[in-house]
């Protein structure tokens, strides 16, 4: 197989081509590093790609987070940061964005999503209380956790199969969730967790007919709905082309309609508003917002900041609106698509169908040959660096963790490794460069051993855990 640009996307789906809504004014250069050069650095990262040095990366699809392209009226917005301690002006333009697109009244900034998550959680959750979410985040779950919430995943079943071709892989097993209520007792459950475009899941949207029936399940045992709106935009987009009656809707309206049915939501800035840092937490109920307000001053920073400067606070309000702009997404997710369409095309195994922000190779598929417990993922992500200089992430057994009861390894069954496509960022061709790499690995793929792993701290361990080949 000669791997080159076989058609243009327009071709594959019969309809003339689109481009990206933008053109480039300033340009970071990369480079190629030698193979010998990727040895010695992977080897010195304990072959975890989260502890590789950037500038040894050629293309990074690491994360989505924080890396997205800033427009240029973006930066023209840094330079209009009111670094007023209290009522900064670009805190009261960040809060009317938030109630234009998402429609929730009160909001607070936090540095980013996860200070957010442990605001709401420290507020909602009870110790003992259970935390029901469609899948997990690991950020979300730990700070559950660590409020004293017993986290379930009621999430459908083809979530976990990397090859149902379900459009709303995200949604919420209703039935599931149901019975743990009643086994449980409504009083016992903090809060539902919903995700938009479940991470986890790869990228898999939420139905909007899901989330009205969550809604009423919820108002039926008087639960407060919550939801991780951090991909949320993206989320809309395939509402938008996938389910029926919303074809017609604006992506910003769609937005809308979901987060309607919501009592409040948690936000990574990082992600689909198009900034570098950043995030929020907005309500509606007036007294849980007095208490977020009350929080946000002990772990984040005045309620009119937040742990935000005011350039970083109008940069968002600013990045908001480009980012549910329908041309805007659907270059987004096309992007991703495109890359998923090669390697679906050359029959590489990868998640099905592909996600809003990334592509999710499957290792377990990839390689047969090497158990959970030799991180079949991490190798995958050590693999691609070795071969192309591209970086990627583990989303498997190192991800999740140890269970906090048993001590031992979570054995999840969906064990990934993630190429995240940062927004705004890199081109088409890029794309056809990640795409190649991945065939040659996969084309060498049974001469791959797996590793040990040598060091393991004890909280999100995929960030700084170290291993060596076997
Ligand atoms: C990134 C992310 C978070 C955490 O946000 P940070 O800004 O990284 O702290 C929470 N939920 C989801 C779904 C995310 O992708």
């Amino acid at each position: 197989m000669s791997p080159h640009r076989f058609k243009t996307m327009g071709e594959q789906a019969g309809r003339r081509s689109w481009a990206e809504p933008w053109k480039i004014k300033m340009v970071e250069p990369i480079h190629m590093t030698s193979r010998a050069e990727r040895e010695k650095a992977i080897a010195e990262a304990g072959y975890n790609t989260f502890l590789l040095r950037s500038e040894d990366v050629y293309i990074d699809l690491l994360t989505d987070s924080g890396t997205s392209a800033m427009s240029d009226r973006q930066w023209a917005g840094m330079m209009l940061g009111d670094e007023a301690y209290a009522g900064s002006v670009n805190f009261y333009h960040l809060e009317q964005a938030i109630q234009q697109y998402y429609g929730y009244p009160y909001m607070v900034p936090t540095h980013q999503g996860r200070g957010a998550e442990h605001l709401i959680s420290q507020a909602l959750i009870k110790k003992g209380q259970y935390v029901p979410g469609n899948m997990y985040f690991t950020t979300t779950r730990l700070h559950q956790e660590l409020a004293g919430g017993i986290f379930v995943d009621v999430i459908i079943e083809e979530a976990h199969d990397p090859e149902a071709l379900h459009p709303f892989k995200g949604n919420i097993d209703l039935n599931k969730l149901e019975d743990l209520i009643k086994k449980q007792g409504a009083e016992n459950i903090a809060y539902v967790s919903l995700a938009g475009t479940v991470n986890m899941a790869g990228g898999q949207p939420v139905s909007m007919a899901n989330v009205k029936e969550l809604r009423q399940l919820c108002d039926k045992y008087s639960i407060l709905l919550l939801l991780d709106a951090t991909r949320m935009v993206e989320n809309a987009y395939f509402i938008q082309t996938s389910e029926e009656g919303y074809a017609d809707k604006t992506v910003a309206e769609i937005l809308l309609e979901f987060c309607s049915y919501t009592d409040g939501a948690w936000m990574s800035g990082k992600k689909d508003h198009l900034v570098n840092i950043g995030g929020w937490l907005a309500v509606r109920d007036e007294g849980l917002f007095d208490e977020l307000r009350n929080l946000v001053v002990v772990y984040e920073g005045l309620h009119t900041y937040g742990g935000m400067a005011g350039r970083d606070m109008e940069a968002m309000a600013i990045g908001i609106r480009e980012s549910v702009q329908d041309d805007h997404i659907r270059a987004r997710v096309g992007q991703v698509l495109y890359l998923g369409q090669l390697l679906i095309d050359w029959d590489i195994p990868i998640v099905r169908p592909v996600g809003g922000h990334a592509i999710f190779l499957d290792a377990r598929r990839f390689y047969p040959h090497i158990q959970q417990d030799e991180f079949p993922s991490q190798m995958l992500a050590a693999q691609l660096y070795l071969d192309s200089g591209i970086r990627s992430m583990e989303r498997g057994i190192v991800s999740a963790g140890r269970d906090p009861k048993t001590g031992q390894h979570r054995y999840p069954k969906l064990e990934l490794t993630r190429l995240t496509i940062p927004r705004r960022v890199y081109t088409e061709a890029h794309m056809d460069v990640v795409a190649e790499s991945v065939l040659e690995v996969y084309q060498n793929r049974t001469k791959t051993k797996g590793l040990k792993m040598v060091y393991e701290p004890t909280r999100l361990r995929f960030f700084q855990a170290r291993f060596e080949p076997l």
